[in-house]
């Protein structure tokens, strides 16, 4: 069952007389339990995504589905009754936390807004609950953000964001300010609440290794459109798209006899600007394969094996 619907999402910013289009028609679904991984460069549109399906940054069009109910139809009380069952994990974990609150005041907040466990006793329970659940000791509840380390913060702030027992969590990239050993703990974490809880991800990454080890699924985004959707397993041996296998032939082999044998492909050409729609295909001016037609049609996102949706007018030929 999906929990999560978006339907022909787009969002259109306007500044200084100028519009960029950060998401352009974005549909896809996320199962109840799943970890879907999205993909991509920088400023491709993930993060504008990730913010729109929690109506942080309601979108320009289109629709959000949560538990079969529209978020941008639905009453306050219906909103806030969302922001219970869905909450998100940021990359830095500073902006989310309060430097003048110590760690235990930080977690019981989101208890007090919604007016939940409110014997003092049983909130600090909880917190010191959640605490524990991130690896961390309950003595770290009377800190402040500063005496702690960039792994500490990291794990305070998915324990905020899992005080309320959400359903949903969108994690945008949370692990890429850590060191490469504290990325491995966030991660392994992250993977086993959701196996414990049955726990529903977004995973937003540019690492790709990462998303893999956690993702059911993975969603890979250019230029504010979904280009390839499939199961963790089928992008990865099989990608279809080239912009996909440009990605993943960047990722570097642990065995160097391997990583000198194999060869990577290096994307050339401009990347357009999202100042207007764009006509044919995002990625034709990187592409090595276009051709004519990805001049003026733009590909759909279409089944090309089962469960494995790509956007290429060479693969849907
Ligand atoms: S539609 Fe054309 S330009 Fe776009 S990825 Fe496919 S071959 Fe390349």
């Amino acid at each position: 069952m999906s929990l999560v619907e978006v339907k022909k999402l787009c969002k259109l910013y306007r500044s200084g007389g100028e519009e960029m289009l950060a998401l352009d028609g974005v549909s896809l679904e996320i199962q109840e339990g799943e970890t879907l991984g999205l993909v991509g460069e920088s400023g491709c549109g993930k993060s504008t995504l990730g913010r729109a399906l929690l109506m942080l940054d309601p979108p320009s069009s289109g629709d959000v589905l949560f538990a079969g109910k529209s978020l941008l139809t639905a009453s306050r009380r219906e909103l806030l009754q969302f922001r219970k069952e869905a909450a998100a994990v940021f990359q830095d974990p500073y902006s989310s936390l309060s430097p003048r609150r110590n760690v235990l005041a930080t977690l019981e907040e989101p208890l007090l807004v919604h007016n939940l466990l409110l014997d003092q006793k049983a909130r600090r329970e909880r917190a010191y609950q959640l605490l524990e659940s991130v690896g961390l000791q309950r003595n770290v509840g009377e800190r402040f953000p500063h005496e702690l380390s960039g792994g500490q913060r990291q794990r305070v702030g998915i324990a905020r964001a899992l005080i309320l027992s959400p359903r949903f969590l969108v994690c945008d990239e949370p692990i890429s300010a850590l060191d490469v050993s504290v990325q491995a703990q966030v991660v392994n974490l992250l993977r086993s609440l959701r196996d414990q809880g049955g726990l529903t991800l977004l995973f937003i990454a540019h690492d790709l290794a990462m998303v893999k080890y956690l993702s059911n699924r993975v969603a890979v985004m250019y230029l504010g459109q979904i280009v390839e959707l499939a199961e963790s397993h089928q992008l990865y041996e099989t990608p279809q798209h080239p912009y996909t296998q440009a990605l993943l032939s960047a990722i570097p082999i642990p065995d160097p006899v391997l990583e000198r044998k194999r060869s990577k492909i290096l994307l050339s050409g401009e990347v357009p600007t999202r100042l207007r729609k764009l006509e044919g295909c995002p990625f034709r001016s990187r592409c090595p394969f276009a051709m004519a037609r990805c001049q003026q049609e733009r590909p759909l996102l279409r089944e090309a094996a089962p469960g494995h949706q790509v956007a290429c007018h060479l693969v849907n030929s």
